[in-house]
């Protein structure tokens, strides 16, 4: 048991500490914050007066329907330490992700008194991690999602449509003699027409239709509940929107076409691979028909 003086020096310490830092009494009604550190009051912009005698739920502000309230709760209802994330506001309003850990203090009896907490601004960490899983899942040039994503969604739709028996299409798009457009204009200008591509057909696909980047200049859509009638038109009207595009570079207008396949699931479709080498064998047929056009298969 620690001596009344070292206490004493211990508090000094966390006061010393650039590590924000709580102690909340436990045995008084609404459990008041009784000591904060100077850490605490420099990282969250409030100063000991307004801290000291309140519950810490201040510090989420509106945002009370947090799993980590409860945990925390829970935690000292039990008499044990615990460990959670979740977001918490400085004095400005300025949204923080808290790691907060809070643990038990007894008295020389054994009883719990106090908790202590300490405080972790994990936001850029989150935000590296958000970031990370974007970056994991798009592709940076379009940003439409990348095949992986794609293929990862599509596998998804293709168990639910089996299980509810619903009709599914599925698209692949590839760009016409785009290589000339590289040879002519040069990669950036390629790369603009690419980015324009993506727009149109994002733009004339419904929200629960999902396209994809799946490779150089292929694309690809998934339109779900949707019957193989209902996707043709969608694929000639986004046949015809690519064909009206014109992507405007150093004095031209760069005009483009696609050729598009497009297949339905069937009953024997078990995943990504074989609907998509399906719409894929009907792409190619609509290269060797002349391009510009759509093909079932
Ligand atoms: P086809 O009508 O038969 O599809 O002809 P194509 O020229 O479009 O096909 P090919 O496969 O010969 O060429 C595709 C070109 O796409 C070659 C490659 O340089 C270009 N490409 C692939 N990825 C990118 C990219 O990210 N940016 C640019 N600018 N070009 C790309
Ligand atoms: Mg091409
Ligand atoms: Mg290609």
């Amino acid at each position: 048991m620690a001596s009344a003086r070292s206490f004493h020096l211990f508090g000094r310490a966390a006061d010393a500490s650039n590590v924000p830092m709580l102690l909340v009494d436990v045995l008084a009604p609404d459990h008041p914050i009784v000591h904060c550190n100077n850490a605490f009051c420099a990282f969250t912009g409030y100063s000991a007066g307004e801290v000291l005698g309140r519950n810490c739920h201040f510090l989420q502000g509106e945002d009370l329907q947090q799993p980590g309230c409860r945990q925390v709760a829970e935690a000292i209802d039990e008499g044990r330490q615990t460990r959670i994330v979740m977001r918490n506001y400085k004095r400005d309003g300025t949204m923080f992700y808290n790691e907060l850990s809070v643990a038990p203090m007894t008295d020389e009896t054994g009883r719990i008194t106090h908790y202590f907490g300490v405080l972790r601004d994990i936001s850029e960490q989150i935000a590296i991690e958000e970031q990370l899983r974007e970056l994991a899942s798009t592709d940076p040039l379009t940003g439409l999602l990348n095949r992986r994503r794609f293929e990862g969604l599509v596998n998804q739709e293709i168990l639910r449509s089996h299980r509810y028996s619903r009709p599914m299409v599925a698209l692949m798009l590839d760009l016409d003699l785009f290589k000339r457009i590289n040879d002519a204009h040069g990669h950036a200008c390629g790369d603009a027409v690419l980015v324009n591509f993506a727009a149109t057909i994002a733009r004339g696909l419904r929200v629960h239709d999902v396209c994809a980047r799946i490779g150089g200049e292929e694309f690809a859509a998934m339109l779900p509940e949707t019957p193989i009638a209902a996707g043709l038109e969608v694929a000639e009207r986004l046949r015809r929107s690519v064909e009206a595009m014109r992507t405007p570079w150093v004095g031209h207008e760069i005009a483009v076409t696609t050729s598009i396949g497009i297949t339905q699931l069937t009953d024997w479709d078990q995943g990504y691979g074989m609907l998509i080498e399906r719409a894929d064998a009907a792409l190619y047929a609509s290269k060797q028909r002349g391009r510009n056009r759509v093909t079932v298969a």
